[in-house]
């Protein structure tokens, strides 16, 4: 590559891994950076350089990596030519894109403009709706009281979305039902978007019901030119948040799909893009209307099932566009040249759910399965980070090949051997078998819908975990070590309530927080009631009665009180 020789790499974790793989593939070298408390973090070891950032008070927290100027510094002390920002942290901070190209850096993203622009829902609602790509019915300016979002919804009507301008990863965002509602949620939102963005601008749309996700990513270069890769449905969300992946939508109207395309380009070549982005729509099957909710200006979680089914790298196209070069010279300057899909690729995200120290790993591997990741034996993922440990993406191209992509996954799954940290392995497995998803018609309400799956529990589904299997040798290979030094052993648990005979406990089965307790003492419950819902890091699980049952006693617990596993 003509311009850039050595990047500074602004995050952490597998996306901060996936930049310097990226990197070294095209010969750059690369910066890591690490605040102290992630000095174990597999990122740290994938760099040609690697240096400690976050200044007092900042070194145990997301702060280190937020610290722009700490950042810029690094990037120009380590002799850098360019910064990658990845997802998250600052990839869509304006100000820092700027003082990047100030100080003589390259900024692997878009311009500042477009990250501005992008960054604000409501400047993006009105660019698209300028260009008759259809959006939600809901606010033109920003909310500025919960009396004015109450107005607002009595003409929309009810239910709608409150959202937070600025937001992102589904932080700030809230359902509200009835006006009765408002007043809390506008308080609620405001607040966690203050909290994770600095900014507690709200906004309101209508809710959508039961709609899918689906988003297109782009690519463009400095020279105006704009194609895309295709689509991805992400409907399978918790909370609004993205927990499995596909490319491209199955199912999908063939005309509608055009749309969503040609509206996602008409939009990204009105803005003046560059680089990557993805261009976020809904989809209301029942009525075959698509509408844009927001366009992300930066690389995502999950451009790998895109590149798995386009071949593109698109990281690497990342830096070639951030360096002048033309997707023509990229073999990519017409929609053409990019084909069609070949197949489907499917992408489950593994969590942490609560701390622990991983005793054992084992990645599953074998034809058409990549996995992303930052795990290994020994890790104790920081809990002040975002939990995620491992994309797993499949793919397939024989004829039946969304069927088989997700089978694939299931088996993938089945055979990740993870001890010493409770995961979100079930859920994943759950989702993936669910009839709904199979036949390609997830809705973003499933998981809120279904609850079991969040409550399902390791339940092998194929030939590697059953009893005699290849997991089940991992796990007593893993129960031996720890055995035999020690090492990994998990911390006693101190149990307080008796247990008296004729009585069953139920146990937390992962260290996490109460965010809400179900059930009070005296009260009738059944099997597979649900007792208390918690929180390990992003993702909740339900807790349920083993056995129908009074409720004798239960320990005093209320909302957001840490519990053992
Ligand atoms: P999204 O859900 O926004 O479409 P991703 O799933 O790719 O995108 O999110 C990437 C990660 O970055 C997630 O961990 C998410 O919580 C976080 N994230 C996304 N947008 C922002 C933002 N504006 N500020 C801080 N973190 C963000
Ligand atoms: P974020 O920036 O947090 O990614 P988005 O605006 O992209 O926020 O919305 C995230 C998710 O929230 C969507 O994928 C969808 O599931 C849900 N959502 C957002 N807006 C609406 C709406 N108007 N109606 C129904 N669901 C919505
Ligand atoms: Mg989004």
């Amino acid at each position: 590559m003509a311009l850039l020789k050595r990047v500074l790499i602004a995050n952490r974790g597998e996306i901060a891994i996936r930049i310097a793989k990226a990197a070294s593939a095209l010969g750059l070298d690369s910066v890591g950076v690490y605040a102290p408390v992630d000095s174990l973090s597999l990122h740290t070891r994938f760099t040609t350089e690697t240096r400690e950032i976050g200044g007092p008070g900042e070194g145990n927290s997301v702060a280190a990596y937020l610290a722009v100027e700490a950042l810029v510094e690094s990037a120009k002390a380590s002799a850098c030519d360019c910064v990658h920002p990845g997802y998250g942290f600052l990839s869509e901070r304006a100000a820092f894109a700027e003082l990047c190209a100030s100080e003589g850096l390259t900024f692997v993203g878009p311009p500042p403009a477009a990250l501005s622009l992008f960054g604000d829902k409501i400047r993006a609602r009105t660019l698209a709706q300028s260009l008759a790509i259809p959006v939600v019915g809901g606010s033109t300016e920003a909310l500025t009281s919960p009396a004015e979002a109450q107005d607002l919804a009595d003409d929309l009507g009810y239910p709608i979305m409150l959202k937070a301008s600025a937001g992102g990863g589904g932080r700030g965002m809230r359902a509200v039902e009835e006006a009765g509602q408002m007043v809390e949620a506008f308080e609620r939102c405001s607040s966690e978007a203050e909290a994770a963005f600095g900014n507690g601008s709200l906004l309101l749309e209508k809710l959508i019901a039961r709609p899918r996700h689906i988003e297109v990513q782009i690519l463009a270069d400095s020279q105006g030119n704009a194609i895309h890769l295709h689509e991805r449905d992400c409907s399978v969300q918790l909370r609004n948040q993205k927990v499995i992946e596909v490319a491209p939508a199955p199912e999908l109207d063939e005309t509608l799909r055009q749309k969503i395309h040609a509206d996602a380009i008409k939009l990204v070549e009105a803005a003046e893009y560059q680089n990557a982005g993805t261009v976020e729509f809904l989809v209301s099957p029942e009525t075959g209307e698509h509408f844009f909710i927001e366009c992300n200006p930066r690389i995502q979680v999950e451009h790998t099932v895109t590149e798995q089914v386009t071949g593109v790298d698109i990281v690497e196209a990342q830096f070639r566009l951030a360096s002048g070069a033309s997707l023509e010279s990229m073999g990519l300057g017409d929609q053409q040249s990019v084909g069609a899909p070949r197949g489907y690729a499917v992408q489950a995200r593994v969590v942490a759910q609560g701390s622990g120290t991983i005793r054992a790993y084992k990645e599953p591997a074998g034809p058409g399965v990549r996995v992303d990741a930052c795990g290994y034996q020994g890790y104790a993922p920081p809990s002040q980070f975002d939990p995620l440990l491992a994309k797993v993406i499949c793919s397939s191209n024989s004829s039946s090949s969304f069927a088989s992509a997700v089978e694939r996954t299931l088996r993938a799954l089945d055979e990740f051997h993870i001890a010493g940290l409770s995961t979100n392995l079930p859920q994943l497995r759950a989702i993936l078998a669910h009839p709904d998803f199979r036949a390609g018609d997830a809705r973003t309400t499933l998981l809120a819908d279904e609850s079991r799956i969040l409550g399902a529990l390791a339940s092998p589904s194929s030939a590697a975990s059953e009893n005699g299997g290849a997991l089940a040798l991992l796990e007593e290979q893993a129960n031996t070590l720890v055995a035999d030094t020690g090492i990994g052993a998990p911390e006693p648990r101190v149990p307080t309530l008796e247990v008296e005979t004729g009585q069953r406990a139920v146990e937390c089965p992962i260290q996490s927080s109460v965010v809400e307790v179900r059930v009070s003492e005296g009260d009738a419950v059944a099997a597979g009631d649900t007792v208390l819902v918690v929180t390990a890091m992003k993702m909740e699980t339900l807790v349920v009665s083993p056995c129908a049952g009074i409720v004798a006693a239960i320990e005093t617990l209320s909302s957001g009180d840490a519990v053992g596993a």
